[in-house]
C-alpha cells in the first residue's frame, strides 16, 4: 500500500494530544505510545517525541511536539462549538481582561486546568465576572467539553 506518511504522522501526533498527560508548561508532556512503530520513530526523528524504544508504556513529548499535537488535534478533531460566539463578560471583567496584554491573555485562555482531561487545555470562554479584584473566567474545556474555569489574580 502506498501510505501518505506525512498525513499519518500528522494524525498520529494529533492523537498523541488526546493521550497526553503529565503536562509541564514549557517542558512538554508524556503520552501513551500505543501507535504504529514506524510512525513513532518518524515523530522522534522530527523532534516531537523522545525515543520511543523502551519498556515504558508512554513516551516523552517535547514542548514543540506537545504544542504541535495540540494545534493539530484542535484542527482535526475538535467540533465547532455551538456556544455563543461572544462570551458574556460583565463590564468590569471585560475591562480587566482587556488590560492583559494580548499574548498573556492568550496564555490565560489556553492554559486552563481541566479536571476531566487532567491536563492544561484551552478554555472555550462563556462568561466572566469580577469577584472583588479577581477575574473569574468560566467556560468549557475545548478538548472534552466539560466545565472549566480560570481565575486571574489581581496584579
Ligand atoms: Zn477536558
Amino acid at each position: 500500500m502506498n501510505y501518505d506518511e506525512d498525513k499519518i504522522d500528522e494524525y498520529t501526533i494529533a492523537l498523541l494530544y488526546l493521550v497526553a498527560h503529565e503536562r509541564h508548561e514549557g517542558l512538554g508532556a508524556r503520552a501513551w505510545k500505543g501507535f504504529d512503530w514506524d510512525t513513532l520513530n518518524r515523530l522522534h526523528e522530527k523532534g516531537y517525541i523522545s525515543n520511543p524504544v523502551g519498556k515504558a508504556k508512554s513516551v516523552g513529548m517535547t514542548e514543540e511536539g506537545f504544542l504541535k499535537a495540540k494545534e493539530l488535534f484542535e484542527r482535526h478533531f475538535v467540533k465547532e462549538t455551538k456556544t455563543i460566539p461572544f462570551p458574556k463578560l460583565t463590564p468590569p471583567a471585560k475591562k480587566r481582561l482587556e488590560q492583559i496584554p494580548e499574548q498573556a491573555r492568550k496564555d490565560v485562555l489556553e492554559n486552563v486546568w481541566c479536571s476531566q482531561c487532567r491536563t492544561m487545555v484551552a478554555l472555550q470562554l462563556r462568561e466572566g465576572e469580577m469577584l472583588r479584584h479577581t477575574l473569574v473566567l468560566r467556560g468549557t474545556c475545548k478538548r472534552c467539553g466539560s466545565e472549566a474555569a480560570r481565575v486571574v489574580e489581581p496584579v
